[in-house]
């Protein structure tokens, strides 16, 4: 019989290995368990005794067996160690997380290496697991991810109204521009401004300004679809992009905001401000050849209904 003498040696390093702050299991070749330090019996609650000779699918369902067996065999055949990463898989031991700072978290992130033990003939019969708490990296990773989501959100949104901003907006409209090259699928779009309103600046100051600046905002939210796209083009001014939407219910769209927003004033000091909005739109057509054209066109629309009075919707023409 030949003698195991890695495995050997590994039985003598237990004394120094039984307390490091790593999980370490040996398992032969059937993955019954010939190894379990004190890691893993503080994590598990299972005492080496106690699982010594187990199979450790057995006594551990949560390992995703399909997935560790192709990690492991290839760990006895190729005689090469491997590497798994909480990424990849969060946890294969499932242990509770008792760690005070990153207590939110209910289980301990793992990494895992996993290596082969040489006999002295040079076959591996017995494979070494080390499962690596990362849970500290795993918590602050994610918390990251979170911060730049959240940065990616606010860099995209306007703070006073919470539309979004002209920037992310015109990236919306040249992303729908070109879904009209491909599909030829209409979709109109609105600009709108709101009238005389440097006079309610004037009359009732900058804060009241606001304050209507807001609510047109949220009569928009009230009024548009779920997939229209909404944004601030500036100071009071307010660009929508209806998607899958023609131009006669594009007009539709806007009669009842405009109808809408002239028929909600704000209360500002116990003052009421009433106000309107004038309105232009474009539909999308072959003649239109580019975002700017398209903002133009619409805003022609805009500026025909500053023209004939205010409080009004204008559709592009193509004449
Ligand atoms: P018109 O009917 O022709 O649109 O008249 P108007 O007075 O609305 O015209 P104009 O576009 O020249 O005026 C817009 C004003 O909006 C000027 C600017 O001081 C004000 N404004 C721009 N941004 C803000 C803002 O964030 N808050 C407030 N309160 N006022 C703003
Ligand atoms: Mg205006
Ligand atoms: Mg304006």
């Amino acid at each position: 019989m030949a003698v195991d003498t890695g495995f050997k040696e590994l039985h003598w390093m237990m004394g120094m290995l039984q307390d490091i702050e790593v999980g370490l299991v040996v398992v032969d070749r059937d993955y019954k368990i010939q190894i379990w330090n004190s890691f893993m019996e503080n994590h598990s609650g299972k005492n080496a005794l106690e699982v010594r000779g187990e199979n450790v699918f057995d006594l551990f369902g949560e390992i995703p067996k399909d997935w560790f067996l192709r990690k492991t065999e290839s760990v006895f055949l190729l005689k090469n160690k491997t590497f798994s990463t909480w990424e990849q898989r969060p946890f294969i031991f499932r242990f509770k997380n008792f760690r005070p700072i990153t207590g939110t978290e209910e289980y301990m992130y793992q990494n895992l290496t996993i290596n082969p033990l040489m006999s002295a003939d040079g076959t591996v019969n017995h494979i070494c697991i080390l499962i690596y708490d990362v849970t500290d990296i795993a918590v602050n990773k994610k918390g990251m991810e979170q911060a730049n989501t959240q940065l990616e959100i606010m860099s995209r949104t306007d703070r006073l109204t919470g539309l979004f901003n002209r920037g992310f907006w015109e990236e919306c409209l040249v992303r729908e521009f070109n879904r009209y090259l491909r599909t030829k699928e209409p979709s109109t779009l609105v600009m709108f401004d709101i009238d005389h309103f440097k006079k309610v600046n004037d009359t009732y100051g900058h804060q009241a300004g606001d304050e209507v600046i807001k609510t047109v905002a949220d009569l928009l939210r009230k009024n548009q679809r779920a997939s229209d796209i909404s944004g601030r083009y500036g100071g009071e001014e307010y660009g929508v992009i209806l998607i899958n939407t023609k131009a006669e219910d594009g007009l539709n769209f806007a009669e009842r905001l405009r109808q809408d927003i002239s028929e909600t004033p704000v209360t500002h000091h116990n003052q009421s401000i009433q106000f309107t909005i004038s309105l232009g739109l474009a539909e999308i057509n072959g003649k239109i050849t580019s975002i700017k054209e398209w903002i133009e066109a619409a805003d022609q629309a805009l500026y025909k209904s500053k023209e004939g009075g205010r409080n009004q919707s204008t559709l592009h023409t193509a004449s």
